[in-house]
This record gives C-alpha cells, structure tokens and sequence, in this order.
C-alpha cells in the first residue's frame, strides 16, 4: 500500500484535506504531520487583533478534518528530510518513511536583523499570538500587506504604531489608509538594528517602544534549506508546474515554501489555496496511473486589505476598491472558508 505523507497543515493541505473528506482516497495510507491539532487562519489575524473576531472564530480544527478525510494525524514538526531513504525525521527522535510526500510548511519571517530577538516575529502564527500583548507604543518593522494590516489593528485598538518600510511597497489608497487612521508610515527608512528596550535603529535615528514586531519578508524554513531537494536561489523549494520537486518527482511542495520554476508568483495565501486544488487532483492521478496535470497560477490575485476598523481595500490587477462593504465581503470569504474546513 502507497504511503503519502503530507507535512505541514498549510493553506493547500488544508484544501487537500478537505477534498478527501468528501471523496477519500482509498488504497493508500495518508498521513499529515503538523506540531498542532489546531491552527488559526493567517487571513483572520488582523482581524482578531483589531477585536473583530475571537480565536474560536477563525480557529481550524486539523486533527478532525484529516479523520474526516480518513487521514491519520501525526502531530509533530520536521526537522529533516532524508529524500534517499525517502524519511522525515521529526522533533524528538520519530521518523516516518514515505512513497510520495507533500510539503505545504509555510515560511519563516527573515530574523537576519541584528537584534531581532529582541522583537516579536509575526510567523509562527501561533506563537505570535501566544506571545503578543497589548502596549502603548509599539513599532511594525516592514510594510509589506501584513505589515500594514497589522499596523492598523493595533492603532484601532489604541496604540500608537510606527511602520518601518525598507521600500514604499504599498499602493497609494493603502498609504492614504494608513495617515488616515495615525499610524506613523515612514516608507523608505531601513531598520539596521533593534537593540534591548526595545528600540529600534533606522540609520542615526533611534527609537525606544513598548513592543517591536517583525513582518519582514518571508524566508525558506531551515531544515528544507538545508535539504537535499532542489531550490531556488533564495533556497524556497523548486518545482515544476505539476508541483513535483525538480529533483525529486515523488516529493510535492506547495504554498510559500515551493517556487513554480517555470511560473514564479507572488507568495501569498491565494496562491497557496489554488495549489492545494492541483495536488490533490494530482495524487488521485497518480494513484490511478494517470498523467498529472499542469497547475496554471492565476495572472491576478485578490488582495484584501483590512484597515483595522471595519473597513478594507481590494485590489486585483489594475482594479481596485475600498469601504466598509469591502470590509463585510472579506469577512464573507474568510468566514465561508473557515466554515467549509469545518
Ligand atoms: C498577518 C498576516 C495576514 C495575512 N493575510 C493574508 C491574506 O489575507 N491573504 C493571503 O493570500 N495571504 C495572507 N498572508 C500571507 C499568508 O499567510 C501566507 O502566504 C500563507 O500563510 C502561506 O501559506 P502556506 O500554505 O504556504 O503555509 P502556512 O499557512 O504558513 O502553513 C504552514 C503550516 O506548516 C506547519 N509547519 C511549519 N513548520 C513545520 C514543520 N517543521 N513540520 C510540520 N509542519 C510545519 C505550520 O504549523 C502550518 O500548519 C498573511 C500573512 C500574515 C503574516
């Protein structure tokens, strides 16, 4: 009997997962390896924050929906994946061998700042929240569309925030937003430092906060850097369009630790989701002989962007919108996806 192992509940495993409760995948032994039963969904976070949502609300219950799709849950995290003996090996001396294996592990936040302990890194989400409380002043280094929603949670919720932005990356009604709501935007200043207090070191300047949190850019995890699968230059894995390793068909990755070889696109949670369509039409292909399929990314994705009150920008290609009403549809589509996983 095959056994597929899928390594981390992200976005695209998630969808996996769902597919296979209602069409399991019989023949084969699934399992899912994740360091938690439960998780919270990344697009709810700001929301959670500004106090719009609760942890239940955009909490999903992993262990249950893999049962549901006659998956086994392994909780543990990776540490190493020997693609020779084709085993993972996870924290605490377990090891699950594999015929074919799946990667949807996420990425990490870049720590490569001197000092970045001394902040609070947006990813692991879990560890984010666990580790978050509320202060008076509180700085956001990068200012990327996490950054900036993040920046506005925490203003709606009465802080004073200041958004370090090594490049003015975001659109102008995302910048208008962001002076609207008080949140001291300073794009182009590049934080070199963040020293005990903490303060943070832009150039000569120096400022102390209550709180530093990191969302700089996302960077590969560790133990797939360090693997022997292929990668890109940055050293996120590489795969072809049937999301297959370049250097190893029986190993998929997807989601922002995966590169598209041939289609490079932005990382982002979107993207991720429609992978998870593709693999799992692909593992129902695999296992029945036939050829895999192409994934074809979208040449455009919807950016929703909360603004800490009940209130978001939507932006796709050259369109783009922003009300309260936006606000109500991003709400619509993270809740209707919550609900579908439940
Ligand atoms: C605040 C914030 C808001 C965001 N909002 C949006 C949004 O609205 N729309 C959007 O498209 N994108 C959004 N993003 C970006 C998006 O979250 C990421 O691009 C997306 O999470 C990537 O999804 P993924 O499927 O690759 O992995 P993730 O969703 O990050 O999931 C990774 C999974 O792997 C598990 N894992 C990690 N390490 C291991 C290991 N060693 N072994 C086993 N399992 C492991 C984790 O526990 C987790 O289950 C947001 C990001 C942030 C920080």
């Amino acid at each position: 009997m095959n056994r597929i192992l899928l390594i981390g509940a992200g976005h695209g495993h998630l969808v996996a997962l769902r597919s296979l409760a209602q069409k399991p995948l019989y023949g084969t032994r699934i399992t899912l390896v994740s360091p938690h039963a439960r998780q919270v969904y990344s697009g709810m976070l700001p929301g959670i924050l500004a106090g719009h949502y609760g942890l239940h609300d955009a909490e999903v219950d992993i262990a249950a929906l893999a049962e549901r799709g006659y998956v086994e849950f392994a909780r543990g995290r990776a540490e190493r994946i020997d693609p020779k003996s084709r085993t993972v090996f996870l924290e605490g001396g377990r090891s699950l061998r594999y015929d074919f294996a799946a990667i949807n592990a996420g990425s990490r936040v870049d720590m490569s700042l001197p000092g970045a302990g001394h902040a609070l890194a947006v990813k692991p989400y879990d560890e984010f929240l666990a580790k978050l409380r509320l202060a008076e002043r509180v700085a956001v280094v990068g200012a990327g569309a996490a950054g900036a929603e993040l920046a506005m949670a925490l203003r709606h919720r009465g802080a004073l925030v200041t958004l370090y932005s090594e490049k003015p990356v975001l659109s102008p009604r995302a910048v208008k937003q962001l002076r609207r709501r008080k949140v001291d935007y300073r794009p182009g200043m590049p934080v070199t430092a963040i020293e005990p207090g903490p303060v943070v070191v832009a150039g000569s300047a120096r400022q102390d906060f209550d709180l530093v949190l990191l969302a700089t850019g996302a960077v590969p995890l560790p133990w797939l850097r360090s693997s022997a699968l292929a990668q890109d230059e940055r050293g996120f894995l590489l795969v072809h369009r049937t999301l297959q390793s370049v250097s190893h068909p029986e190993v998929f990755a997807l989601g922002d630790c995966a590169t598209l070889r041939d289609t490079p696109h932005p990382k982002s949670g979107v993207y991720a989701v429609r992978h998870g369509e593709a693999l799992v039409d692909n593992l129902r292909r695999l296992l029945s002989g036939a050829r895999l399929e192409d994934y074809v990314p979208q040449n455009k994705a919807l950016l929703l962007l909360s603004c800490g009150a009940r209130y978001a920008i939507a932006e796709r290609g050259g369109w783009s919108a922003q009300g309260r009403w936006v606000w109500w549809w991003k709400n619509h589509i993270d809740r209707r996806w919550i609900a579908s996983l439940r």
